[in-house]
């Protein structure tokens, strides 16, 4: 196990990287299913140098028959808060993202927003219409209306053929505006609105 080296593409910055393994670490709960390896790495690649955390199961064959996946940095998961369906969108969203499917991501983040508009009660035709229309019922405003404007036309561009390549900052930039966007909406305004009840009744008790 000493002085193992292995390959792999970074999760943090796409690059196929390689590294010595730094220590590892097996856990076994029968409960919980097969033995796990969890393997300490770091990515070589330039500036990146991430550190990441391989787990790889034991069936029966050892550790050595199972390719390795990624347990550290962790997907991103929306919090439970955010409608199923809106998650499962984004979650196509992240697995394009994932792939290199740059153009895929922002259509996704595309139908993420339509589907938020219509989850908040917008029922107007287009997508422009349905986020004016949150923002005049209040529930988006300012930054946040930016935010989902510009996610629109950037997400116009994955929709439409127009001969320009996405690049994938821009889509990791309307993944992160998504996430923010529904974490605002779902998560945010939610305890916002219970601590505005606690401390009015704080108020007047
Ligand atoms: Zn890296």
């Amino acid at each position: 196990m000493t002085n193992e080296a292995r390959a792999f593409i970074c999760p943090v910055c796409g690059v196929p990287s390689k590294s010595d393994v730094h220590g590892t670490v097996v856990q076994y709960d029968p409960e919980n299913g097969p033995p796990a390896e969890f393997a300490f790495l770091q990515c070589t690649h330039g500036k990146c140098q991430a550190p990441i955390v391989q787990v790889r199961e034991d069936y029966g064959d050892g550790f050595e028959d199972d390719a390795p996946g990624i347990f550290y940095p962790s997907k991103r998961r929306l919090n439970f808060a955010v409608p199923r369906e809106l998650r499962d969108e984004f979650e196509e969203a992240l697995t394009c993202f994932e792939a290199k499917a740059y153009r895929a991501t922002l259509v996704m983040v595309r139908r993420t927003l339509e589907g938020t508009c219509k989850d908040q009660g917008a029922g107007k035709r287009t997508l422009a219409e349905n986020l004016r229309e949150l923002q005049t019922q209040g529930k988006i405003d300012g930054l946040l209306a930016d935010w989902a404007d510009l996610l629109r036309v950037v997400g116009n561009k994955g929709a439409h053929f127009t001969g320009e390549a996405v690049s994938a900052q821009d889509a990791k930039d309307a993944l992160d505006f998504a996430e923010a966007f529904l974490d605002h909406l779902y998560v945010l305004r939610a305890r916002f609105d219970e601590f505005k009840s606690r401390q009015s009744k704080k108020a007047n008790p």
